[in-house]
């Protein structure tokens, strides 16, 4: 370990936690400047992990989506002994993967120790990535409660529809870390069933969702990420004005929320992390410039 990346790493948790450890942070900034890897996901890991708040929000999350599922089934019509909608299209709910149903804890563990071992290194690469997905499906995990749930869900004969931006191209492997968590797995090879629709390069999911409504009547949309549910976000040049995107799209959609639209947390990555900018220096700035109450007017 050396005292780079020793002071960046207590640079970036006394943000975190807000405290400031004595005598680091004195010498962090200019430090801080040279960072220039996006910073590393510790806290936030360690919170997603280790913390009994994480577990029951997702619990709190799966449980809220299946009352509503039951209720919506409840007053449905069926066709073949399975609830329709007034399209009589076949109920399903669909699901984003990683950090929805599936837990990558041990990928995000390997990356904070990358960057542990050396302040410079990236942690997260599309290359780790799609190693991770090829390579390790049985170190897959489920969120707590995804698995209850998913099982009661089919219970009621409604159908798991998943769409994940993990790769067409290796789809085994995802096929895999479902099947090693005991989710049913049929029928998720045939394209034509259209219960795994997974990315073929596009990293927006609007079409895969189009896709998915055409064939089924939606009953619930469950994600991690904005960007996983109904409706794109508007264009935005700085990132000002895409935090300003991002939130009016879940704004206008409060009446969707824990009725048919549930979102799981994930402060490790997402667009949101995206969306911000890169450096250490330039996320502090907009820190300043965000905890401004105008902000919230900022559109
Ligand atoms: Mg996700």
């Amino acid at each position: 370990m050396n005292t780079f990346s020793k002071a960046g790493l207590w640079f970036l948790m006394s943000i975190a936690v807000g405290t400031s450890p004595c005598g680091i942070l004195a010498q962090t900034p200019a430090r801080a400047e040279q960072y220039k890897s996006p910073p590393p996901h510790l806290h936030a890991n360690l919170w997603m992990q280790t913390s009994a708040e994480y577990q029951a929000l997702c619990r709190q999350t799966f449980n809220s989506a299946l009352r509503e599922i039951k209720q919506t089934v409840k007053g449905a019509k069926r066709r073949q002994g399975r609830p329709v909608g007034p399209d009589k299209k076949p109920f399903a709910v669909v699901a984003d993967l990683d950090e929805t149903i599936l837990d990558n804890a041990r990928f995000q563990s390997e990356m904070d120790a990358a960057v542990w071992a050396d302040g410079m290194d990236l942690g997260y690469t599309r290359r780790r990535w799609e190693q991770w997905e090829r390579d390790n499906p049985e170190e897959v995990g489920l969120l707590p409660g995804a698995e209850s749930f998913i099982a009661e869900v089919e219970k009621l004969k409604v159908a798991m529809v998943y769409i994940s931006n993990r790769l067409e191209s290796l789809k085994d492997g995802t096929i895999r870390a479902l099947a090693h968590n005991k989710i049913n797995t049929q029928g998720l090879q045939d394209i034509k069933q259209g219960r795994l629709l997974l990315s073929e390069g596009a990293s927006s999911k609007q079409a895969r969702i189009k896709q998915a409504e055409e064939k089924f009547h939606v009953v619930a949309f469950l994600g991690d990420n904005l960007n996983d549910f109904p409706g794109e976000t508007e264009e935005a040049t700085n990132p000002m004005e895409r935090v300003a995107a991002f939130r009016k799209k879940a704004e206008a959609a409060s009446d969707l929320w824990g009725t048919h639209w549930f979102m799981l947390p994930n402060p490790v990555y997402g667009s949101w992390d995206q969306i911000l900018p890169k450096t250490i220096k330039e996320r502090m700035d907009f820190l300043k410039r965000a905890s401004n109450p105008a902000f919230v007017d900022a559109k």
